[in-house]
């Protein structure tokens, strides 16, 4: 198993590790800071840095097939180190921060639209969520509902529940196509106090004010029941 720094300190950007195996699909770590893919966040990309100070590049990071696996997946040739080598991780924080700043920003969106989310999408500077709703949403009410709250500056933060309290309280889970991953005892919450609370293992800015102007670039159809909200962070 992988210890999970990014999950304690969302802006953790480097960490010492040691590395427990290496192959084909990846190179795993005994620590790391790297976001592996997963809940509609992109996977991290960054470099290891070796003891001689050359690095080795980090294209992607995934879930690994084993349960708490996480593979920093390496460009096809790349020469891999050896289990028990010692490196640094270093994560790409200029996209990481990106990611978290429109990561935060889709959850705002999803406490302005009061409707399951089936699907959602995390990008660089760019976002959308899909509404299980039949409802026209107004692109400018949207817009001004999430700019008051980034405005707002609310703190965000991580709460833990057990399996059964979220059992108790099925509301708080707001996507209806991704499961929260329940069965390890506890569920993480992402909390925008006052705003929004619901099951997230992803990234976020430690406060909303972060996320900067936003930007509704448009509302599409997509289905009788389907509102996808396209949003953008403006500069
Ligand atoms: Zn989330």
């Amino acid at each position: 198993m992988t210890e999970e720094l990014f999950r304690a300190d969302h802006y953790l950007r480097r960490c010492e590790a040691v590395v427990s195996s290496a192959d084909d699909r990846g190179i795993v770590l005994d620590r790391t800071v790297f976001y592996p893919a997963g809940g509609g966040q992109p996977g991290d990309i960054g470099r290891l840095v070796r003891a001689d100070g050359s690095a080795i590049a980090v294209v992607d990071t995934l879930k690994g097939a084993a349960p708490g696996e996480i593979l920093h997946v390496v460009a096809p040739g790349t020469a891999l180190p050896a289990a028990g080598e010692k490196l640094a991780a270093e994560i790409d924080w200029a996209r990481r921060y990106l990611l978290m700043r429109m990561h935060s920003c889709l959850h705002l969106l999803s406490a302005v639209v009061p409707a399951g989310v089936t699907g959602g999408q995390v990008g660089l500077g760019k976002g959308r969520l899909d509404f299980d709703t039949q409802e026209a949403l107004d692109k400018d009410h949207v817009a001004a509902e999430i700019n008051r709250l980034v405005r707002e500056n609310h703190p965000v933060g991580v709460r833990w529940i057990t399996d059964e309290e979220l059992a108790a309280q099925p509301e708080l889970v707001r996507t209806m196509s991704v499961k929260p991953p329940m069965g390890q005892g506890r569920v993480r919450l992402l909390e925008i106090a006052g705003v929004d609370l619901q099951p997230c293992g992803g990234t976020h800015v430690a406060m909303t004010g972060e996320i900067g102007p936003v930007e509704v670039v448009k509302i599409e159809s997509k289905g009788k029941r389907n509102r996808r909200v396209n949003l953008a962070l403006v500069g």
